[in-house]
């Protein structure tokens, strides 16, 4: 039997204004600015649907003065689907803007790292370097979503479904994980946070949010490899992706488009 082909949704919820220089370890020598999107994103076919993160809320959005656009989740009814409907959700690691929203999905089990667990429950985020990325309540949230048996703690790459697969990367944070799907145009890797924008797995520098730098740096070569070309690499958090791939409707402009097409060349 042949490996199941999906569509894949990137749904833009939030976005904020940001300078080069806010973005590389090191810095940036131009003064320019390097907005920056906030995604979740849908993988689905006429079998299965799973969503991979959650994003954050309107709530969590304001004290944290980010531009909250839409609620991601109410926006996945443009594409015909309803939180119900979602059985499996991936988490790819316990950032307020990847996990917020957990909540609204009253059957999913969830699908993270089990490093990631400690890391979020363990002794660093103590230290605001690496809590303040984190929403205790999504936390304690997820806590008790896996007292009633429905988080899926991975240890290493897994498989959620034929054709979706989890790939363990770190780096970013102690347990992020990338997903692998297969379309019609190949194998597309959702890098998430392992690849903020194209620039960072482009030139080899990183972003300023770090657990581990080596694994990094490691993460982009294993993205690289799980996808089909450098083309089949979604950024996490880039801008460019809604310039470069179709809307999945007309309406749907700058709202949500469709991955598992071929991208266009945007200068
Ligand atoms: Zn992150």
């Amino acid at each position: 039997m042949s490996l199941p082909e999906y569509e894949i949704y990137a749904i833009r919820y939030a976005t904020r204004n940001a300078k080069r220089a806010d973005h590389f370890i090191g810095g940036d020598p131009h003064d320019a600015p390097m907005p920056m999107d906030y995604f979740t994103w849908v993988v689905r076919n006429k079998d299965r649907i799973v969503a991979v993160d959650t994003g954050f809320t309107a709530e969590v959005a304001a004290p944290r003065k980010r531009t909250f656009l839409r609620c991601p989740v109410e926006t996945m009814a443009k594409l015909g689907v309803t939180p119900e409907q979602v059985e499996d959700v991936v988490i790819t690691h316990m950032h307020y803007d990847h996990v917020g929203n957990f909540h609204k999905f009253p059957r999913a089990r969830f699908h993270l790292q089990e490093k990631e667990m400690h890391f979020c429950c363990g002794h660093y985020v103590r230290y605001p370097r690496f809590g303040h990325s984190m929403e205790v309540e999504d936390v304690v949230g997820m806590v008790r979503l896996n007292y009633k048996g429905r988080v899926e703690m991975h240890l290493g790459d897994a498989e959620v479904a034929p054709g979706i697969t989890l790939h363990f990367t770190g780096g970013h944070t102690a347990g992020l994980q990338v997903v692998r799907v297969h379309t019609r145009r190949g194998w597309v890797v959702l890098a998430s946070d392992a690849a903020h924008y194209y620039e960072h797995i482009r030139s080899n520098r990183l972003f300023v949010a770090a657990f581990h730098l080596g694994d990094m740096i490691d993460a982009y070569r294993k993205v690289e490899k799980l996808a089909d070309s450098p083309d089949h690499i979604i950024p996490g958090h880039d801008p460019l992706v809604m310039r470069q791939y179709p809307p999945a409707s007309p309406e749907l402009e700058g709202v949500i488009v469709r991955l598992d097409e071929t991208p266009r060349a945007v200068a």
